[in-house]
C-alpha cells in the first residue's frame, strides 16, 4: 500500500466508524476543520488524560490551568506574534493556487533528497553485503553534488528570510525552476508575508482598538498567569504549568487531514527554572517526553528527534519530535528552551513585575522557561495511522483491526451475550453494570458472534466479554483479546480487577 493510499484508508475508516468527520459536511465541509465523532472524542479524551496524568498528577511541581482563548491584544504584541507570526505566501497566476513559499522550496529539496536515496539504493544493489551506507554518502560524487545543491538552497533561503528579502525568495523559486503543481507554469506573483492569527472584534467596539485575536498557541495563557499561579500555589522553582486547549492558525495550505488544521488543540507545559539551568532541564524534558511516547508502544523506530537549525527569536535550543506518519516523518511535538523572552517581554508591555523571589539567596529574577508542546490532533493521527491494519487470517478470512494501545482505546470492553434469549442478555447487563462506571463499554447483541468481534476489532476494542449458557451455571465469562484473538475464561467476580489490569490507565505507569 502506498503511503498516500495508507492515509486515504485511515481517513475513510475514521469517518465510517465515527472517529472523525469533515466539519459541517452537509454543506460540503469547511477546509481544514474537522469534527470528532463518538469514538474520536473518546480516543481524544484518553490521550488528554494520559498526558495530563503524566505531566500534572505524577509531578509534585507541575499544576494545570485552563486559560481563556481571548486575551488582551497586547499579549500578542509582547509575544511577537503580531509582528512576526507570518508565513511567506506566493500565488500562481495561471492556476490561482496559493502556496507557502518555504514549502515550495522544501518540496523541491525533498525531490533532490529522493534522488540521493535512489543513488544509495543503487549502491546497495551494486555492492550487496559489503555496502557501507555512511561511507557511500560521505564519498559518492553524485550524492555529494546533490547535497551541496541542497545546502546552497537552504543557505540562500535562510539568508533571504533573515534579511526579510521577499524578492530574493521569489528569485530563488524562479531560479530553481519551480513550477505550480496544478498549472505547470512558472508564472508567480511576488512573495508576501501573511500573518497566521485570526482576528475578530470585541463587543460593540469596532476599529483597531477593538481588534482581538484567537490565540495561536496556548503558551501565552500560561505566561500571563505565571505570578497568579506561583503565588496562589506557593510554587517554588523549578515548577511547571500545564494546559490543554484550542489554538487557531489561519494556515495558508491546510492539507493532510487533521495533521494541519486551522482550529486545533495543543497540550503544552511551561517549566520555569533558574537562569543557567535551562540546558539541563531541556535535556531532562527531551528524555521525559521520549519515555511518554515510548510507553505507548507505537514503535521507537517511528520517532526521530530533529534539532532546529534556525532558532526562533526567543529560543536558545529547540528540537522537534517527529513521527513516522503515512506522509513521512513530520513534527508531532516541539521542545523549546525559550529563555526569559516571554516573561521579560510581558513585563515590558504590562509594566508588571513577573519575577520569582528566591528566599534563600534573597534575589528576585525572571525565570527561564523550557516548554514541551504537543498537538493533540497530531497525536491522535499518529495513534490512528499506527494502529490501522488489514490482516489476512487465512482460508479467505480477513479483518480490519485498530491495534490502539489498550489504555487509549475508545471502547475498552464489548459485552456480548452469545444469543438474545435464555437469560443471557440479563446476565450480560449484570457484567456491564460492574464495569461501566470505570470503563467505556459497549453492549451488543445483534448478529453472530464472529461479526460482532469484527466490528469491535475495527474500532480497536481490546477486550470482548462473551456471556454463554455456561455463564449461567459457573458465573464465568469468555474474554477474547483483540490482537492475539486468544480467549480465556474468567470468573465474573474477578472481571472488574481483570479489566482494570489489562486496559486501565495505570498500565501506562
Ligand atoms: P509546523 O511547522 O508543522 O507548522 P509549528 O512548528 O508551527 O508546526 P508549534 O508552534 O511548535 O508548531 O506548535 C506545537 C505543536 O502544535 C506542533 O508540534 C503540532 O503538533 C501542533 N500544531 C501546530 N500547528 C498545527 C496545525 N495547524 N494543526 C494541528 N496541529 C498543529
Amino acid at each position: 500500500m502506498s503511503q498516500e493510499d495508507g492515509l486515504k484508508k485511515v481517513i475513510s475508516h475514521a469517518k465510517e466508524y465515527g472517529f472523525v468527520f469533515p466539519s459541517s459536511e452537509i454543506y460540503d465541509g469547511l477546509s481544514a476543520a474537522y469534527d470528532y465523532g463518538q469514538l474520536g472524542s473518546e480516543l481524544k479524551n484518553n490521550i488528554k488524560n494520559y498526558w495530563w496524568t503524566a505531566m500534572v498528577r505524577m509531578n509534585d511541581n507541575i499544576v494545570g490551568i485552563d486559560a481563556s482563548i481571548f486575551m488582551h491584544p497586547k499579549t500578542w504584541k509582547a509575544s511577537g506574534h503580531v509582528d512576526a507570526f507570518n508565513d511567506p505566501l506566493i500565488d500562481n497566476k495561471d492556476s490561482n493556487k496559493r502556496y507557502r513559499a518555504d514549502v515550495l522550496i522544501e518540496d523541491h529539496i525533498a525531490k533532490i533528497d529522493k534522488k540521493i536515496d535512489k543513488d544509495v539504493s543503487k549502491g546497495l544493489n551494486r555492492f550487496g553485503d559489503d555496502f557501507n551506507e555512511v561511507e557511500f554518502r560521505a564519498t559518492n560524487v553524485n550524492v555529494l553534488r546533490r547535497q551541496t545543491t541542497i545546502d546552497e538552497i537552504n543557505g540562500k533561503f535562510k539568508d533571504a528570510m533573515n534579511a526579510e528579502d521577499l524578492a530574493g525568495v521569489k528569485t530563488l523559486i524562479e531560479d530553481l525552476g519551480i513550477v505550480c503543481p496544478v498549472s505547470g507554469s512558472k508564472n508567480w506573483t511576488d512573495v508576501r508575508q501573511f500573518n497566521l492569527m485570526f482576528s475578530t472584534e470585541l463587543g460593540a467596539v469596532s476599529g483597531d482598538s477593538g481588534v482581538i485575536y484567537l490565540r495561536p498557541e496556548t503558551a501565552q495563557g500560561i505566561f500571563v498567569n505565571f505570578l497568579n499561579v506561583q503565588k496562589s500555589g506557593r510554587m517554588k522553582l523549578p515548577f511547571g504549568i500545564a494546559q490543554i486547549g484550542k489554538a487557531f492558525r489561519n494556515e495558508i495550505i491546510a492539507r493532510q487531514f487533521i495533521f494541519r488544521m486551522r482550529e486545533f488543540e495543543q497540550m503544552e507545559m511551561q517549566f520555569f527554572v533558574k537562569p543557567g539551568t535551562q540546558g539541563e532541564w531541556y535535556e531532562f524534558w527531551k528524555e521525559e517526553r521520549k519515555k511518554w511516547h515510548s510507553t505507548l508502544g507505537l514503535g521507537d523506530e517511528n520517532y526521530k528527534f530533529h534539532d532546529h537549525i534556525k532558532l526562533a527569536h526567543y529560543a536558545d535550543a529547540a528540537c522537534d519530535i517527529e513521527f513516522n506518519f503515512p506522509m513521512g516523518f513530520k513534527e508531532l511535538e516541539g521542545i523549546h528552551s525559550r529563555t526569559d523572552f516571554d516573561l521579560k517581554s510581558h513585563e515590558e508591555f504590562s509594566g508588571k513585575k513577573l519575577r520569582f523571589f528566591d528566599p534563600e539567596t534573597k534575589e528576585s529574577f525572571v525565570p527561564y522557561v523550557v516548554e514541551t508542546s504537543i498537538g493533540l490532533d497530531r497525536m491522535f493521527l499518529a495513534v490512528l495511522c499506527n494502529s490501522y491494519r488489514e490482516e489476512d487470517l487465512g482460508e479467505g478470512n480477513s479483518r480490519t483491526v485498530l491495534s490502539i494501545p489498550f489504555a487509549l482505546a475508545p471502547v475498552k470492553v464489548a459485552i456480548l451475550p452469545l444469543v438474545k434469549k435464555d437469560g443471557l442478555p440479563e446476565k450480560a447487563r449484570e457484567v456491564l453494570s460492574k464495569l461501566r462506571l470505570n470503563h467505556n463499554c459497549q453492549y451488543d447483541e445483534k448478529d453472530g458472534i464472529g461479526r460482532r468481534y469484527r466490528r469491535q476489532d475495527a474500532i480497536g476494542t481490546p477486550l470482548c466479554i462473551t456471556i454463554d449458557h455456561d455463564s449461567l451455571n459457573d458465573d464465568a465469562v469468555t474474554v477474547r483479546e483483540r490482537d492475539g484473538m486468544t480467549q480465556e475464561r474468567v470468573a465474573i467476580s474477578d472481571i472488574p480487577a481483570y479489566v482494570e489490569s489489562r486496559v486501565g490507565m495505570a498500565t501506562l505507569f
